[in-house]
């Protein structure tokens, strides 16, 4: 088992634990890529104290976190990732949406754990702790052989899609986005060629959709388009939104492996064997 993918937290906006959301989970945006031993996390949302707390019980010493953006539900997780605080770990924090901004990912982080909104600040987290920020596009290589690519979001204030291929196989994580109707996303489409998995922002149906134009997001019939004009093998819905429960999920899962066979609604938990 070399390469892992683990959702620990598939909604987008806000966590929303409720009686009516324990299928698919109340978590926001994390997820866990395991490539040859080596722990890539997609996205701080709350999910990552969970993942934090399974990383330290397994012995982990070092992780890369890849940020999409830095909007609340992507990163509202970070002050609770345990694993920072512990001296022990290497944690190595990626962003592309900042590049060339005062401070970049650093200074975003920093404030967001900054007296009156948080009481313990980012230099509590003992451990060492590096902050890169690239332009989305880049292509990031790293030691255990794995390529991460990049590309830019149509979102507001920006976001960084990722695609990480390693030992033949590949999965392209693209929240948040919006798509525009009938002209695909040329930068999604590039990034997601072939992909054996594409983690999509599928925050809304698409009749939902005329409604919600300009928020900055997508809905799970555009993933599948994209997903299957790309050659994808498999597409997983995801950033789900707090006001879809249970029900309304069920119903979405249903309709997607209707339209294509290739399509699942991710959950909270769920794990998946890439190669
Ligand atoms: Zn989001
Ligand atoms: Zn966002």
């Amino acid at each position: 088992m070399t390469y892992r993918v683990k959702f620990w937290g598939v909604r987008g906006s806000i966590a929303c634990p409720s009686p009516d959301h324990m299928v698919y989970g109340g978590n926001t945006s994390c997820v866990e890529i395991s490539v040859g031993g080596h722990i890539f996390i997609l996205d701080a949302g709350t999910g990552i104290r969970t993942l934090g707390r399974d990383l330290l019980r397994r012995g982990i010493a070092s992780a890369t976190l890849l940020l999409t953006h830095t909007h609340w539900d992507h990163i509202n997780g970070f002050p609770f990732f345990a694993p920072a605080f512990s001296e022990h770990f290497q944690l190595r924090i990626m962003a592309g949406h900042l590049s060339g901004k005062p401070g970049g990912i650093r200074a975003v982080l920093a404030n967001q754990m900054d007296n009156p909104t948080f009481p313990v600040p980012l230099s509590a987290m003992r451990g060492t702790v590096s902050f890169d920020d690239f332009a989305a596009g880049d292509t990031l290589a790293f030691p255990p052989g794995a390529v991460v690519r990049t590309a830019p979001l149509r979102h507001p204030n920006g976001a960084t899609a990722y695609r990480i291929d390693y030992a033949g196989a590949s999965v392209a994580y693209v929240t948040d986005t919006e798509h525009v109707p009938g002209q695909p996303d040329r930068n999604v489409l590039g990034l997601i060629a072939g992909a054996d998995l594409v983690i999509y922002d599928s925050t809304y149906t698409d009749d939902e959709f005329p409604a919600k134009v300009g928020w900055g997001h997508s809905t799970w019939q555009e993933g599948v388009r994209l997903a299957r004009a790309a050659g994808a093998k498999r597409l997983a819905i995801f950033h789900h939104d707090p006001d879809h429960d249970d029900t309304f999920m069920a119903e979405v899962e249903q309709a997607a492996a209707g339209m294509w066979d290739g399509a699942m609604v991710a959950r909270e938990g769920m794990d998946l064997v890439m190669a």
